[in-house]
């Protein structure tokens, strides 16, 4: 079982507000709680679910805009011959260092970048070795403070399963490191369907695994985690270009989602990868630091080639018209679920004063916001406001929205902190008013500004207002 130390992880940085409202509110559990904890691993509550498929659907929506987009949900395990085709399994490490006192366990490029010293996480073992002996005496254990560390190791971010493995001749069983191999192997046949031709896309979201050696900063760095990526296959003529317009449409994706501008920004890749034609990351700034959000990658035709030279299978394409036969060239974007929601819960987290009341408000885009609204009779003892609020009011929202709440628990006031705390957009409350005149009061989360609608128009007044 893996120790988990994830706690003192998590409350550094000034995430430990967001990691508590999370927990308090139903939005995110630690994995494994109940035992102490399982690092690298969150459970997802009611709220998180709602707030995740929002997320999801959203990029969904954006794949779906293109017209030469397909979707593809290819599984978690494959052959082993799928990463060492990849280059996952000779290359898929970090560098691991563990200090010699309080033996826990840091990557060596985040202790070197700690004291100002770059080192590239895809440097070989021998390289990243001498740069951190050039600087032992500098690096100190975040832990300790001991200064004594062991030599650093490259250790495969690949997590590993017996699941299959009856003979001892077997190959190695691996669960996904990432979602973009299972596209690169279905290319062909998603092209053999005829729906589609070059230039197109297969878009996927799903789960991807990591042995990643300090886990930490909450859904930034999880070991079992969910991707959302997309692969673009092209003709090398115009991948270039394929590629710059991706870069600006998915920057605008995060700007027209709501997400602070001034928090977004583009960091090239210094060091490309030997078969990158181009590589940048989207990055947020975090409560931790500038951190990337998403990959976007002009990977040349590195991947088919592979898969071409490991399967024997041609990964070519025909082109009809122009009769020539080539291997397309492959334009990449890929981002978390998790590290989005955290984007947006970090982007979102506000403690602010609405009167007199202090409070805590997620100011959540509307359309990401778990819960449109929420319906409270003025009182839950009087039964002539709940049977209204119950029939009039929440029965025909939900079946609208289907992202309604009802809460009657506690007074206005604390429904109202409530429902700021989990970023609901309107409050609706039926009082007594409301049984004569057929209105009830909208409350405004980030205004505090409360409207009175008449029930007719509700449904309008709320489509109008997230739209
Ligand atoms: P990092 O440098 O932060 O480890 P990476 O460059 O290895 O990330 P990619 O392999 O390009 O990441 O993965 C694509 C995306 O998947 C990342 O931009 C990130 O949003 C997400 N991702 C990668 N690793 C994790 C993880 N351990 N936990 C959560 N999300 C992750």
């Amino acid at each position: 079982m893996v120790k988990d130390n994830e706690k003192n992880k998590i409350t550094s940085n000034g995430m430990e507000k967001i990691v508590s409202l999370c927990k308090r509110r139903g939005f995110v559990f630690q994995g494994s709680e109940i035992y102490g904890g399982f690092a690298g691993t969150y459970d997802w509550g009611h709220l998180g679910v709602a707030l995740k498929r929002n997320v999801t659907d959203a990029w969904n929506k954006a794949m779906q805009n293109h017209h030469n987009m397909t979707f593809l949900d290819s599984s978690i395990f494959t052959s082993g011959k799928v990463w060492e085709a990849s280059g996952h399994v000779s290359g898929f490490s970090d560098p691991l260092v563990i200090c010699n006192k309080c033996k826990e366990k840091f990557r060596a490029d985040h202790l070197l970048e700690s004291i100002g010293v770059k080192a590239d996480e895809k440097l070989s073992e021998l390289e990243i070795n001498k740069i951190f002996d050039e600087n032992r005496t500098k690096i100190k254990c975040p832990k300790c403070d001991n200064k004594d560390f062991g030599k650093v190791r490259a250790t495969s971010l690949l997590a590993t399963s017996n699941l299959g493995m009856l003979e001892e001749t077997d190959g190695q069983v691996y669960l996904r490191g990432e979602t973009a191999q299972g596209i690169y192997i279905n290319y062909k046949n998603v092209l053999d369907t005829g729906f589609v031709s070059i230039p197109f896309g297969i878009a996927q979201i799903g789960k991807a695994f990591r042995n990643e050696i300090s886990p930490r900063q909450f859904l930034f760095r999880k070991r079992e985690f969910e991707q959302m990526e997309m692969q673009y296959f092209c003709h090398p003529n115009n991948a270039m270009d394929i590629y710059e317009s991706w870069k600006s449409e998915r920057m605008e994706y995060y700007k027209k989602m709501g997400i602070n501008p001034k928090k977004l920004r583009f960091k090239p890749h210094e060091n490309l990868v030997f078969y990158a034609k181009a590589a940048c990351d989207i990055e947020y700034e975090f409560p931790f630091g500038w951190s990337e959000l998403e990959g976007i990658h002009y990977r040349g035709d590195y991947d088919l080639t592979q898969h071409q030279k490991f399967s024997g299978r041609d990964m070519r394409f025909y082109d009809e018209e122009t009769k020539e036969k080539y291997i397309p060239h492959i334009v990449e974007t890929s981002v978390g679920v998790d590290r989005t929601i955290l984007m947006i819960l970090c982007d979102a987290y506000r403690e602010d004063k609405l009167g007199e009341a202090e409070r805590v408000v997620l100011k959540l885009p509307q359309k990401l916001a778990p819960v449109i609204c929420a319906v409270s009779p003025l009182l839950k003892n009087k039964p002539e406001l709940v049977e209204y609020a119950n029939t009039k009011v929440y029965a025909p929202l939900k079946a609208e929205f289907g992202r309604v709440a009802w809460d009657d628990n506690g007074n206005i006031g604390k429904r109202y902190r409530r429902q700021d705390e989990i970023g609901t957009p309107f409050c609706i409350v039926v009082d007594f008013d409301t049984l004569t005149d057929n209105s009830v009061t909208v409350r405004d989360r980030d205004t505090g500004e409360q409207t009175r609608i008449k029930i007719e128009e509700l449904k309008n007044y709320i489509k109008e207002r997230i739209s």
